[in-house]
């Protein structure tokens, strides 16, 4: 057993698939505690009984927890910290799942109690879809997962959360927190704010025309749409916690636009063929990583 009393702030799409995962193995905690911030989600996990525990405030979750995993917005970080800071037990382990990195070592770290391990993670797994319903026990299997350890980092502490994800069935990555938070910049931010882009931009049309649009859409806005169906909280806090690094991908991304469509407007088919042709070569790429 990894652990004795694992505690689960945020029991949603990302949270309750740890919780189910770890109640399908049986070999990860003995007694499973979860909270969330509205009664209704609380009443919702009792009925789904995923976990061996609700309890009703994050304070009371964390006490005599040898694990404590934050599944909440990256914005809620810092308020959810304040309060369960003096109650974490020393020696425990402080893990979370959340989609920044710099942001959450912002918030956590002021806040950590000595002799509390903190660990960073963020599993790249996910569905459009959240809430404690959309959760489901196989959702890590065959994904990465990204841990980004601080300097000084107690290496048991660290083994412990590696073969957390392991147990999940995801293949376990390090990184520094700087490099995470670019590359999901580029992988997932990114293409969020692209997607929520084009789905604005297709319902500013005319009436007319956005009844077309949605009656035709084919496969490529169908996919954008799919990506745009996200949750709101969770992808604002991303974009005003990743600022930075999506901010810089954008730039590069928006001069790379452009130099494809100066070469539309200038019939320049060879630069056409090769972006065709890298985009292609990328998706092949994905597929025999077995990450399409
Ligand atoms: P979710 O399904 O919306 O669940 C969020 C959970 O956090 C809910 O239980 C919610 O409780 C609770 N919560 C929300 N605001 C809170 C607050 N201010 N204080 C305390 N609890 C709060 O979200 P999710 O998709 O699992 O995402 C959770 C984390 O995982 C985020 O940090 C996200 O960036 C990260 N992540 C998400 C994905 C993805 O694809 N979805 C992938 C990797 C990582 P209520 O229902 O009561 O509000």
């Amino acid at each position: 057993m990894l652990f004795e009393r694992l505690c689960i702030i945020g029991p949603g799409l990302i949270g309750g698939s740890i919780a189910r995962m770890a109640k399908a193995r049986g070999d990860i905690a003995r007694h499973i505690v979860a909270t969330a911030q509205s009664e209704a989600t609380r009443a919702r996990v009792r009925e789904l009984g995923f976990v061996d525990e609700v309890a009703e405030t994050p304070e009371e979750a964390v006490q005599g927890a040898d694990c404590v995993i934050l599944c909440i917005p990256v914005g809620a970080y810092a308020e959810v910290m304040r309060r369960i800071a003096p109650h974490l037990a020393p020696g425990s382990i402080l893990t979370d799942v959340g989609s920044t990195k710099g942001s959450v070592v912002r918030d956590v770290l002021p806040l950590l109690p000595k002799g509390v391990h903190f660990i960073p993670g963020h599993p790249m797994a996910g569905t459009e879809f959240s809430g404690p319903d959309a959760g489901f026990a196989t959702l890590f299997e065959g994904r990465y997962c990204i841990l980004t350890p601080l300097e000084g980092t107690d290496p048991a502490a660290l083994e412990k959360v590696r073969t957390l994800w392991e147990r999940a069935g995801s293949m376990v990555e390090t990184m520094d927190v700087a490099t995470h938070d670019k590359v999901v910049a580029m992988v997932s931010h990114l293409p969020h704010l692209i997607a929520f882009t084009i789905c604005g931009t297709a319902d500013d049309l005319a009436e007319e025309t956005r009844e077309a649009v949605l009656k035709y859409a084919a496969s490529g806005f169908r996919d954008f749409t799919r990506i745009a169906a996200s949750d709101v909280a969770m992808w604002r806090d991303i974009f005003l916690n990743n600022r930075e690094a999506l901010l810089e991908m954008l730039a590069r991304f928006t001069e790379d636009a452009q130099a494809l469509g100066r070469a539309v407007r200038w019939g320049q088919a060879e630069f056409i063929e090769d972006r065709i042709r890298r985009g292609r070569r990328i998706r092949r790429g994905l597929i025999e990583r077995n990450q399409a």
